[in-house]
């Protein structure tokens, strides 16, 4: 292999430009030269696509987004889109494609490998939803973020002694909202993996009120319900004057952890690798701090799950 290709695809995730970077850096190590295509499938069905040298990834591993864009295109889940992808790929010599996104890229990933286009998977998503990993690329970063909101969030809620419902990404996983709940002390956490009880949840919050607590945070998974609904319930069941904030695109971006960071870099270079090892159609992730790959398509059938000693424990620890 000779030529390999990178690129960013779905959501943008604050730590995508390091992989670019490990991708880009570690081809160069390996006398292999690296392109660069833009704007995710969509770029590569119009031939976006650019030489990258050494240069091209410095002073961007402290960036968040991803310097070669990102798009959603619906013609790449179609066989034409997809072979008009690799016609491109074939008219520039890139022999290999490295691939960093979330669930739905890995997909494309899948199908590309399929098609005879070797590819590999790199997990880039603030929500943590892919099977075969720890942790995806922007969680830490996005989690900071979160953890940062509710902070400040938790100093007016104590001066105006109110109930904050708050909530954040994560698509149909619970992995912020826990991991933010239990790095914030919230009374509630509500995730889709776990069923709620309203009137449970109400009765921890009166319980907190009667010792004197002087406010109360409920951090809430979009995949769950959102926090306007969740808030009115919470007022019908408590008659607490409560306030919602739903924190929005502000979790997806900024500058990545030093954790997204040296994540990312590790990832992104062992994708390169496996292609540079005759690899294909897998995924790279971490797992009890160890690198690991998997089939993309295996690994795409497993479902993601949390963990729910962890859940149990945020319960324990905000009687
Ligand atoms: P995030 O989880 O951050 O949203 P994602 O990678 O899951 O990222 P998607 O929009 O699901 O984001 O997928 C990105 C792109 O991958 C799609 O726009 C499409 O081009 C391609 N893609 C998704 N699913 C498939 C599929 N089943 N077959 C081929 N390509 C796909």
């Amino acid at each position: 292999m000779k030529r390999i290709g990178v690129l960013t695809s779905g959501g943008d995730s604050p730590g995508m430009n390091a992989a670019i970077r490990a991708v880009v850096r570690k081809a160069i190590h390996s006398d292999i030269e690296v392109y660069g295509i833009y704007y995710g499938f969509a770029g590569l069905i119009e031939g976006n696509i650019e030489k990258l040298e050494i240069g091209s990834v410095g002073d961007i591993i402290h960036r968040g987004g991803t310097m070669l864009y990102t798009a959603r295109t619906e013609e790449f889940k179609t066989e034409e889109g997809r072979q008009k992808g690799i016609d491109q790929l074939n008219k520039f010599g890139i022999e290999g494609l490295v691939v960093i996104g979330g669930d739905g890229s890995f997909h494309g990933a899948r199908k590309l490998t399929e098609s005879g286009y070797p590819c590999i998977g790199v997990p880039g998503t603030i929500d943590n939803d892919i099977p075969g990993t720890d942790f995806t690329i922007g969680f830490d970063t996005a989690l900071n973020t979160v953890i940062d909101a509710i902070d400040k969030i938790r100093d007016t809620a104590t001066s105006h002694e109110r109930t904050y419902v708050i909530e954040v990404m994560g698509r149909d996983a619970g992995d912020l909202a826990l991991w933010s709940g239990l790095a914030d002390g919230a009374e509630t956490i509500v995730i889709p993996e776990a069923p709620y009880n309203m009137d449970e949840i109400a009765a921890r919050l009166k319980k907190g009120h009667e010792r004197g607590k002087k406010h109360s945070i409920i951090v809430v998974a979009e995949g769950c319900e959102s926090g306007v609904s969740f808030g009115k319930k919470i007022e019908e069941a408590t008659q607490f004057e409560t306030r919602v904030s739903v924190l929005g695109y502000i979790q997806r971006g900024g500058r990545p952890t030093a954790s997204d960071r040296v994540l990312a870099s590790r990832l992104g270079a062992r994708a390169v690798d496996l292609l540079l090892a005759g690899k294909q159609g897998r995924m790279v992730g971490i797992q009890q701090n160890r690198l690991v790959d998997h089939d993309i398509a295996e690994a795409l059938q497993l479902e993601h799950t949390i963990d729910m000693d962890m859940y149990k424990l945020s319960k324990e620890l905000s009687i």
